[in-house]
């Protein structure tokens, strides 16, 4: 019996790994813009971070985004990214 393991992916705040359902995605689609990604089946270059404020704002200061979707985010992305990831928290 060959033992399932989960797919794992790297937190872009805390850098710690999990299993990629307990991470929260975050996607660059291919008109450019990054979206929150609660299904996690947006095509595109995808990130994930834990589902906690925390590791956003992690992962925004250390400028992790950018480097891990080849996004430009500007300002005005981070606050949009801010509320919509927010707002899956409290779902
Ligand atoms: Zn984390």
């Amino acid at each position: 019996m060959k033992v399932k393991k989960p797919p794992l992916r790297t937190c872009l705040g805390c850098s710690r790994e999990a299993d990629k359902r307990e991470l929260m995605r975050f996607v660059r689609t291919s008109d450019g813009d990054v979206h929150v990604d609660p299904s996690g089946r947006l095509n595109g270059r995808g990130g994930y971070v834990c589902k906690n404020s925390q590791c956003f704002e992690a992962a925004v200061r250390k400028k992790r985004f950018a480097a891990a979707l080849h996004a430009n985010l500007r300002e005005e992305d981070i606050e949009r990214l801010r509320r919509e990831f927010e707002q899956t928290l409290t779902d």
